[in-house]
């Protein structure tokens, strides 16, 4: 996945906002975990010299974020619903979707680190050079533009709503 991540990580905290989940963080905690696993891409450019696909870390394993999402999930329950937990939750899970987004097309390590194999829902065929041009010319692409124009339109109404709201509450004595 190459552009939607943090635009399912805006839609995933807009859905949980209008369900009336309500914290200081919420966005920063959805969108900075949508894009998180991708830090490795650091340490696979300045380190690993690209000599392994960097979704085979364990930063991408889906068994760390679900472990993760289940545990942060367990704190916000048994802690009373506290504000921490409820975020820890949001970052968690939305590192667990972004690695599922991966697995479109971008062969992820399902079932690292009991078994090194990747898996890909479906297949992109080079043929285009550079070689992202084949993810971008893929059917999938138009999914990842479905994604973003959803996400680009709840931020545009979700931007004019402040604007109008803003004044009006200036205005009160
Ligand atoms: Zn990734």
């Amino acid at each position: 996945m190459f552009i939607a991540h943090i635009p399912a990580g805006y839609l995933v905290a807009s859905w949980l906002h209008k369900r009336g989940v309500v914290a200081g963080g919420l966005f920063a905690a959805c969108i900075i975990g949508s894009v998180f696993p991708d830090i490795d891409l650091l340490y696979f450019y300045l380190i690993d010299g690209k000599s392994h696909h960097h979704h085979s870390y364990w930063i991408h394993y889906p068994v760390l974020w679900l472990s993760l999402s289940l545990l942060s999930a367990a704190w916000y329950i048994l802690s009373g619903r506290r504000t921490a937990a409820l975020l820890a939750l949001a970052f968690c899970a939305n590192a667990f979707l972004h690695i599922m987004l991966d697995g479109i097309v971008g062969d992820i390590w399902l079932f690292a680190p009991w078994i090194d194999r990747h898996y890909a829902l479906a297949t992109v065929s080079p043929g285009f050079s550079p070689w992202w041009l084949n993810f971008i010319l893929h059917w999938s692409f138009l999914f990842e533009l479905l994604i973003t124009g959803l996400a680009a339109s709840i931020w545009t109404r979700r931007n004019k709503l402040r604007r109008t709201i803003v004044p009006q509450s200036k205005d009160r004595p």
